[in-house]
């Protein structure tokens, strides 16, 4: 679709979560934390403060990568809550768009449905 997903993690209207470029711990409850886990930064400019899904709240929420857009579209539009995942790239030197996080039953209707088509 274009104009729709360009790649940009400056979209305002859509909050965002993180996914660890590397291991860390979560400031909250120290549990560990691995590469890709899905974690909420306090703080967009400092990234010691890492927090794990349980102390950010995002629990009961499914990661759904960038690829199938039928999937993403549908998960968009079922899900109530979503945001954004980012990951930071070492390569690029910015934050690089990875998929979203959405509502369990939102994208299991979206994949449901996207079968069917
Ligand atoms: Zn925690």
């Amino acid at each position: 679709m274009p104009g729709e997903d360009t790649n940009k993690a400056s979209n305002k209207k859509e909050p965002l979560v993180y996914a660890l470029s590397r291991a860390s711990r979560c400031f909250g409850c120290d549990l560990r934390l691995l590469e890709n886990e899905i974690i909420q930064l306090k703080n967009e400019k400092d990234d010691r403060e890492v927090y794990c899904r349980k102390c950010s709240g995002l629990e009961g929420l499914e990661v759904l990568l960038s690829g199938n857009a039928t999937v993403t579209r549908l998960a968009k539009k079922y899900s109530s809550i979503k945001f954004v995942i980012v990951k930071w790239s070492d390569t690029w030197k910015c934050y690089e768009r990875k998929g979203l996080l959405v509502e369990k039953q939102a994208l299991e209707r979206a994949q449901k449905e996207a079968a069917l088509r």
